[in-house]
């Protein structure tokens, strides 16, 4: 077996969080820092983000815009954000070169709008050769594997290939399972549970999700329309909401998405065969009986086109050939309660961030220490936190990285 020199402090993980920790671990203290990533170079999701543009964070993320899957995480990112939230992280991106831009609901893009300027940033100040404190090691294609905890107190990090790495600390930034293709698998939670960490079951989300009407699907493939969704979870007669959002909702051969329902989408987490409704709303801004009105008024003024320019055409052709089509009062009740049954989410492929991770009550939310191992942070999308569409995932992934890589550093 080959040995990697041995380093202070190894991050797992050259993502969002990975390569914010090197950097703040590297400008608290002076320690030899080693980024043990499984792909060949770093930030390789990071290019994908914001379609290429990368929102790299969100001005106004606060701690209530968080959730986790077994529930509220509000008081465990209150916790990180106290020490390092957006304002904090927007210095920082300017300390490193990056000039930010402001887009609508405070989201904040690279001035440049190309991810790549967001990467080159990061790199500059974990591996430059300028700066506080020794650049960190990107040790690349080093696939961790395995991790122990030796008699002296070292953690040995044990790549698919074969190699170790000796580290007195250990930041794990392997991220969820989102956005799989670029390297995040699940494996840094697995690690996490062999050190005895319990596990939040890892579910996709910000994801579109597959529905059983195949039929209808098919029919309204490419239709975009604006609307509320909502999300509920069906027990016998009762349906309980889950989560709700308004916005743009796209339709495609298999599946509802849009923003908006990739905001809903991580409330889809399965606990046994309980039943799930995505209810669409077409017409949030109207009372069902107004609307009801107001059809029938249209169709005495405007005959067959009278949902014209309420509706994208091809929606509008699609309803009125259902049963419920037919009146003005049933075509009201359809379009503020156009129902689906999602089946599944579009997986991880798709999704933009992972709903489950460690369990936030294992790790210490003002130094991201793990509570049950000393020298272990967890770091990013691989905690428990998720949040909505908008920079709130990267925000969180930067601000943990952060804290985590300055209280390692000490
Ligand atoms: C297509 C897409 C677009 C997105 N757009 C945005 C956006 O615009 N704004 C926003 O806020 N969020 C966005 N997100 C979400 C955001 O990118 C993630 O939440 C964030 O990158 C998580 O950061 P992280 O460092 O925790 O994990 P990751 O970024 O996933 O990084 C984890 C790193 O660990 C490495 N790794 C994993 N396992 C191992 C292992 N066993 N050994 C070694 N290395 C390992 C991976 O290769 C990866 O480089 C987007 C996600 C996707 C998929």
């Amino acid at each position: 077996m080959k040995t990697e020199n041995n380093y202070d402090i190894a991050i797992l993980g050259a993502g969002a969080a990975g390569l914010m920790a090197a950097i703040s671990a590297r400008r608290a203290g002076d320690p030899r820092i080693a980024i043990l990533e499984k792909n060949e170079k770093a930030g390789k999701k990071l290019y994908a983000t914001g379609s290429g543009r990368c929102n790299v964070l969100n001005r106004t993320a606060a701690p209530e815009d968080y959730r986790s899957g077994e529930g509220d995480a509000a008081g465990f990112v209150s916790g990180v954000f106290a020490q390092c939230g957006p304002s904090g992280l927007r210095d920082i991106f300017e300390s490193l070169g990056l000039d930010t831009v402001e887009e609508d609901e405070g989201r904040l893009y690279p001035r440049s709008l190309q991810a790549a300027s967001v990467v080159r940033a990061l790199e500059r100040g974990a591996f430059g050769s300028g700066g506080a404190g020794n650049p960190a090691e990107l040790v690349s294609g080093f696939e961790a594997k395995t991790v122990t905890r030796g008699a002296d107190g070292l953690f040995c990090v044990t790549s698919a290939d074969g190699r170790n790495v000796f580290v007195k600390r250990l930041i794990v930034a392997t991220g969820g399972k989102a956005g799989i293709q670029y390297g995040s698998d699940g494996r840094g939670l697995k690690i996490a549970e062999s050190l005895g960490h319990s596990v939040v079951r890892p579910i996709p989300a910000l994801s579109g999700l597959v529905c059983e009407e195949a039929e209808l699907m098919q029919k309204l493939a490419g239709v975009r329309a604006h609307g509320t969704v909502r999300l509920f979870a069906q027990e016998g007669d009762a349906e309980m909401l889950l989560a709700e959002d308004t916005g743009e909702i796209q339709f495609t051969k298999d599946a509802v998405s849009g923003i908006c329902v990739m905001n809903v989408s991580g409330y889809y987490r399965r606990k046994g065969d309980e039943k799930f409704i995505l209810a669409i709303d077409l017409m949030p801004d109207i009372e069902e009986a107004s609307l009801a009105e107001k059809l029938a008024a249209r169709k005495a003024q405007l005959g067959d086109y009278f949902l014209d320019a309420l509706l994208p055409e091809k929606l509008a052709a699609v309803l009125l050939e259902m049963p419920e089509g037919q009146t003005a009062e049933s075509l009201a009740h359809l379009l503020k309660n156009l129902r689906f049954t999602p089946v599944a989410s579009k997986g991880w492929k798709d999704a933009h961030t992972t709903s489950g991770g460690v369990t936030l009550e294992e790790v210490d939310e003002k130094t991201l220490e793990s509570k049950i191992v000393s020298g272990l942070y967890f770091a990013g999308e691989a905690l428990d936190v998720d949040g909505p569409c908008g920079g709130y995932s990267l925000t969180w992934a930067f601000a943990c990285g952060w804290i985590a890589g300055e209280a390692a550093s000490v």
